[in-house]
């Protein structure tokens, strides 16, 4: 069976694309089939993040009747394939966002997961977004702003009657000023599934065009993907830091 996941938000660079790439590699190193979907048709960079910023074929082209979708699925070497968007402005004219829906119902069958980028916002394309999938993964930061806008996307998501399957809450620092997991899952209504620390190497991971899951598996944030990609699966994730990560911790503990 084919699990149709969309990564949305509300509020732009909350980790949406950042998510969707990571988690899209993570699942793929479980042995999962995956399908990366590139949804945000104005300002896409899913393919960017995934060093394919230039397709010959892409879902806009899928989307204005002037491709088949097989000609715009690219195998990615690191496994997964990938539907990317164009990321020129000229390829906006003559796009029907209405048929993301009828694209991704093809795709059923095709794969195990489709993981699923989109745009900000909760204009005619976040919403055919949502719309186009079964499952969705709220993203917020933890700060009022990008809640209050999770919260209106998770209501727009009971609207369309889709399935929320949680909250992942990124770039976290730690900092008493931040809203708490249980101050997000009583405003959201919603299980936070994850939660992502704010890390540097991701900036790095993008930077080289890596997902940081590839780049520096065990960085605090890869190793929370690759937790979620556990938990959607269904399968238990232990993690034991590396050796040389561990005498560094009992020397720091034995110093201190
Ligand atoms: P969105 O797709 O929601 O607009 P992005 O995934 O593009 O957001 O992320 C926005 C920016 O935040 C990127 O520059 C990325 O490097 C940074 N970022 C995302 N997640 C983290 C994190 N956990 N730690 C540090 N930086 C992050
Ligand atoms: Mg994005």
């Amino acid at each position: 069976m084919t699990r149709i996941i969309l990564l949305t938000s509300g509020k732009g660079g909350v980790g949406k694309t950042t998510i969707a790439s990571n988690l899209a590699y993570a699942l793929t190193e479980l042995g999962e089939d995956v399908i990366a979907v590139d949804a945000n048709l104005t300002t896409p960079n899913l393919g960017l993040c995934m060093g394919i910023p230039l397709a010959q074929h892409t879902l806009h082209d899928v989307l204005r009747r002037e491709t088949k979708l097989r000609n715009a699925v690219y195998m990615h070497p690191y496994g997964f394939k990938l539907i990317p968007a164009s990321m020129s402005i000229k390829d906006l004219g003559g796009v029907d966002v209405g048929r993301l829906p009828s694209v991704t119902l093809s795709l059923l069958g095709q794969a195990d997961y489709v993981i699923m980028d989109c745009s900000a916002g909760l204009g005619r394309e976040a919403t055919s977004a949502i719309a186009a999938a079964d499952e969705i993964i709220l993203v917020t930061n933890p700060d009022l702003p990008s809640v209050a806008d999770a919260l209106k996307t998770a209501n727009l998501v009971k609207k369309l009657k889709k399935r929320i399957i949680g909250v992942v809450v990124n770039r976290i620092k730690r900092k008493e000023y931040e809203l708490s997991k249980e101050e997000i899952e009583g405003l959201i209504e919603a299980p936070v599934i994850a939660e992502i620390p704010e890390d540097v190497e991701v900036a790095r991971s993008i930077a080289a065009k890596r997902p940081v899951v590839d780049y520096n598996p065990n960085s605090p944030a890869a190793v929370e993907i690759r937790r979620l990609a556990h938990k959607l699966t269904g399968r238990p994730f232990k993690y034991r830091r590396p050796k040389n990560f561990r005498i560094l911790e009992r020397l720091i503990g034995w110093m201190t």
